[in-house]
């Protein structure tokens, strides 16, 4: 064995148990106090200089000894508002917070790894950038970056992972191109014109306008986009009327949009954009008006291609076999893609699903856990990534 796995064998116990007090001590997006203290502390002793970034974010950064490129090493540190319902001797103790999408295990390898790599920088020609982000759930990256995490010093690519319970234990996925969807949340409100339902010429009708609205954005995936990029758009609250034998003011349509292709919030090829002027026409050829709210929660995340590759072979290295690193895409998303649309970025999915330890729940569940086994191949995969994108990055092909 060499040194590195030696470490990260020894530091194993130490690993579980940062894991078991971040996940005892579950915090909601930008209220990670608590946490971003032990983060620092941590970092600290280490020897480094923290900074605070969006409130509760903590960042560090490991000067090259040599020179070299810098890479962001990424991970989020949020908690969800979920009632754990397992029964661990490290339960969440913050009733009604509970960190079930496995982010308590990012920030424990990213902390492990910082120590590793610390340890190792004389080894390490490039500086590596410690970004231990708040509020995921909610789009906390953006903050970041309004206050300059990208920059001084400039970051040349970001590399994160996720803990996978639809994944096996002892498998990790990594894929060039999109691997998590982008996500707009709408609400389209249509108005109309009240009346007596036995008398519809006398009113105009939201409900039939909004009926057909629901059905004609439907076109967008099978008429209007490649058929081989995915587009999933959902209406999830319909609401409007009072009784039977009234014609409504209005009807309100809540719902999302999802797609697994690359193309930001102005691109005239997203998906959102085609809504808007389906939803707006229809509605005018039913004499309603319209108003449309959109939310850009997430733009897809993409992989750039040397940095998936790069990734790839590192998971290939730490897993041994060829058939253990797959390819996956969800349309779940996740704020890791503005770091990845700015800089060239690798988002790696590491299998903690385990029937025998009940450990299949689905991310978001309050039954969700993670095979802790998985966490000493979690931190290999930041710790060998750093090194193997340092020596190669002169080499490496990053768009
Ligand atoms: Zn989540
Ligand atoms: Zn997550």
């Amino acid at each position: 064995m060499d040194r590195i796995s030696a470490r990260i064998q020894d530091l194993t116990r130490e690993l579980v148990a940062l894991r078991r007090d971040f996940h005892a001590h579950p915090e909601l997006g930008f209220q990670e106090y608590r946490t971003a203290e032990c983060i620092e502390r941590y970092l600290q002793d280490l020897g480094l200089t923290t900074k605070r970034m969006a409130r509760t974010g903590v960042v560090a950064l490991l000067q090259e000894s040599r020179p070299g490129p810098v890479l962001m090493l990424r991970a989020d540190i949020d908690a969800l508002p979920i009632t754990e319902e397992n029964s661990l001797d490290y339960c969440s103790q913050n009733k009604g917070v509970m960190h079930a999408c496995g982010h308590d295990a990012h920030t424990a390898m990213l902390l492990v790894a910082a120590r590793i790599l610390v340890e190792e920088k004389n080894d390490l020609a490039g500086s590596i950038k410690f970004v231990f982000q708040p509020n995921e759930e909610i789009a906390g990256a953006r903050p970041m970056i309004e206050e300059g995490v990208l920059e001084d010093p400039q970051v040349d690519a970001v590399l994160g992972l996720h803990v996978w319970t639809p994944l096996e234990s002892g498998k990790a996925a990594v894929s060039p191109g999109p691997v998590m969807g982008g996500l707009d949340v709408f609400r389209v409100i249509v108005r109309g014109q009240g009346g007596h339902t036995g008398s519809p010429h006398q009113a105009v009708d939201p409900v039939m306008a909004a009926a057909s609205l629901i059905q004609s954005v439907q076109i967008i995936q099978t008429r209007e986009i490649d058929q081989f990029q995915p587009t999933i758009i959902m209406f999830g609250k319909l609401s409007g009327g009072t009784r039977s034998n009234i014609i409504p003011d209005q009807v309100e349509l809540e719902g999302s949009i999802r797609f697994l292709y690359p193309g930001g919030p102005d691109s005239q090829e997203q998906p959102t954009e085609r809504f808007k002027r389906i939803a707006r026409s229809v509605c005018e050829t039913h004499r309603c008006g319209c108003d449309i709210e959109i939310t850009h929660e997430n733009i897809p995340l993409v992989n750039d291609p040397a940095m998936a590759e790069l990734a790839r072979k590192t998971a290939q290295e730490i897993f041994g076999s060829e058939k253990d690193i797959t390819t996956l895409q969800t349309f779940a998303s996740e704020d890791f893609s503005e770091f990845s649309s700015r800089v060239p970025g690798a988002f790696i999915f590491l299998g903690a699903g385990n029937a025998a330890k009940g450990t299949t729940v689905a991310h978001h569940n309050p039954r969700f856990d993670i095979d802790e086994e998985v966490l000493p191949s979690g931190v290999a995969l930041l710790v060998r990534g750093a090194f193997n994108f340092c020596s190669q990055f002169k080499s490496l092909n990053i768009l």
